[in-house]
């Protein structure tokens, strides 16, 4: 033993020389006091667990009596026949002595370890909280959650919940690690794998789900992320371990799982790992309020840089950005749409205490998405400008046009759709709009949006706008669903085929009720 431990590097613990899960050697081994267990530094697997405990061997003890014989001197004669021949007990004064061995099993006491298999301390730390905080009841269902030791941010319906999370938590962390023992997946991933498990269940009912789709699914979502990651595998031939991972299929297969339902599965952890979107905080704006405050900024342009943080924080602009940086781009921005208020970056950055680099940074990016930050905030234009860094300065001017056209965003939406979808209806609109005055294309624009179907047809928008000039001129003119109904079936009362300027002229005059009378007299 002493040989053994003089090749080592250090003490040797439990009967290991190297992990086996990553391969390091015995001296990266440190003694779990509190579970009595051999722990890998390297990877954090178990190796072993020891259990000390006293040995109890029986041997064989002989203890010897000497049993002494004095023959007394005057009994004899009287109670022993005289006629014994050689009878050493006759024979006066006689002592003698006789060696009484009594052989005993004796119980011998031995202090001693002994260490086995770690899988059952490895489950303890992966899933071990789960089993501990939930309590596996009859029928699933929790007794009673003590408030301590619920989660901070569950609900009190949740804490039903957690007793079934155990189980299916325990579930899945068998048939992953059965599935990895098949497939000769690193145990560094089984953890991941039970890992995206929890995650997922916590945001997640199970009801009516298949527990073991769902522990595929996170299985292959931890073996792709394996492959991406650096961290995961800690193997001296990650290399070697990477290309004998196995295919998604391949997992499919061992755990006996229909590969289109782990496909589904995959698209759900997926969006379950998705970092959140962060809700706007009242931190976030409150932050900003004392931010406007100490920059001596008036309420308004205060209200202006919140409702703008208010839709940062909805689009996920600037999401890499910490939040003093975030208020205080905001802030800035707000501030440069009042002259009267207006106040230079480095004012900026040093009351907020950002840099000017960061400032200006986060400004370009909110800049960037200004069309959509401002697209529900609210309708007023304004003019940023101002934001001059690397020598680059940009202006986002909105137009008068540009603010018109936001105010109703789904008909500009449907606007550049339909001229998108056909190029040429776009040339005909703009023969229709030569003809047609400004007035009536906005009373067509209206009118278009009733008759959203129509808007595939090109024709029919010239329709309509022709139909809108008459109304407008308050001609007499045939009904919207007539001049419809012209262009699909054979009606005579309108050519077939027509071009807008021969729509046009084919509607007929009004008559006009002076000219009738002066005919008639
Ligand atoms: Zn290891």
């Amino acid at each position: 033993m002493d040989e053994k431990m003089s090749d080592m590097n250090g003490p040797m613990y439990g009967s290991h020389r190297e992990c086996f899960h990553c391969g390091a050697p015995s001296s990266s081994f440190i003694r779990n006091h509190v579970a009595r267990a051999i722990q890998c530094v390297n990877c954090r697997a178990m190796i072993e667990e020891r259990a000390s405990s006293l040995i109890e061997h029986k041997s064989l003890s002989q203890s010897e009596e000497i049993l002494c014989v004095v023959t007394p001197d005057f009994v004899t004669e009287h109670v022993l026949p005289n006629d014994l021949e050689n009878d050493p007990y006759i024979t006066r004064n006689f002592i003698t002595a006789f060696r009484n061995l009594v052989p005993v099993m004796d119980p011998v006491y031995f202090p001693s370890s002994r260490t086995f298999s770690g899988e059952l301390v490895e489950m303890e730390r992966i899933i071990g909280d789960a089993v501990y905080s939930g309590y596996v009841g009859y029928n699933g269902r929790a007794l009673r959650t003590a408030p301590g030791s619920m989660p901070l941010n569950s609900t009190s319906s949740a804490s039903a919940a957690t007793a079934g999370d155990t189980r299916h938590t325990i579930v899945a962390y068998f048939l992953i690690s059965d599935a990895a023992m098949e497939l000769n997946i690193p145990n560094s991933v089984v953890e991941l794998a039970v890992y995206i498990f929890r995650r997922v269940l916590g945001s997640l009912v199970m009801r009516n789900r298949p527990v073991e789709t769902l522990a595929a699914a996170s299985l292959i979502c931890a073996i792709e992320r394996a492959k991406h990651r650096k961290d995961v595998i800690r193997h001296r031939d990650v290399e070697s371990i990477l290309s004998k991972l196995p295919d998604w299929k391949d997992v499919c297969l061992s755990m006996n799982e229909n590969s289109k339902d782990v496909e589904k599965y995959l698209i759900l952890v997926n969006q379950k790992l998705q970092k959140g979107k962060a809700k706007p905080s009242s931190t976030l704006l409150s932050m900003a309020t004392s931010m406007g405050i100490k920059l001596k900024l008036p309420e308004t342009i205060q209200e202006r840089a919140r409702s703008m943080l208010t839709r940062i924080i909805e689009l996920g602009v600037c999401s890499r950005r910490n939040a003093v940086s975030i208020c205080a781009g905001a802030l800035f921005l707000s501030a440069q749409t009042d002259d009267r208020v207006k106040r230079t970056q480095s004012e900026v950055a040093k009351c907020t205490g950002t840099s000017e680099v960061t400032l200006r940074k986060v400004c370009r990016e909110i800049i960037d998405r200004m069309e959509d930050i401002e697209a529900a905030s609210d309708k007023n234009g304004r003019l940023y400008d101002d934001v001059k860094g690397d020598g680059e300065s940009r202006t986002v001017v909105e137009t008068k046009d540009k603010r018109q056209r936001k105010i109703s965003g789904k008909e500009n939406s449907e606007d550049r759709a339909l001229s998108k979808r056909n190029e040429k209806s776009k040339g005909i609109k703009r023969k229709a709009t030569v003809e047609v005055s400004k007035g009536i294309t906005k009373s067509a624009r209206s009118e278009r949006i009733e008759g959203q179907s129509l808007l595939e047809d090109p024709y029919l928008t010239v329709l309509l706008a022709a139909s809108a000039f008459h109304k407008h001129r308050n001609e007499m003119l045939p009904p919207l669903d007539l001049i419809v109904n012209a262009n699909s079936s054979e009606d005579k009362k309108f050519p077939q085929k027509f071009t807008p300027i021969e729509l046009l002229l084919s509607v007929p005059p009004p008559p006009s009720p002076p000219k009738q009378n002066t005919s008639n007299t």
